[in-house]
């Protein structure tokens, strides 16, 4: 299964398969998985993904 990762520190969006601990390959912070689908991921550009993961990391600390 291919699930989409943020990293709430440099926004970076990647897709992985399943696993516990994700690093970010930018700046190293722990990534988080989001509610995006691999099947959505792959629909979007790569700024659709960036803004999507400025967005994740904006709803993320607002709560
Ligand atoms: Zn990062």
């Amino acid at each position: 299964m291919i699930l989409v990762y943020v990293c709430p520190g440099c926004q970076a969006v990647r897709i992985v398969s399943r696993r516990k601990e994700v690093p970010c390959t930018v700046c190293g912070q722990k990534m988080e998985q989001s509610d995006l689908t691999f099947l959505e991921w792959s629909d979007m550009n790569p700024d659709e993904r960036q803004r999507y993961g400025v967005r994740w990391c904006a709803q993320r600390s607002s709560g």
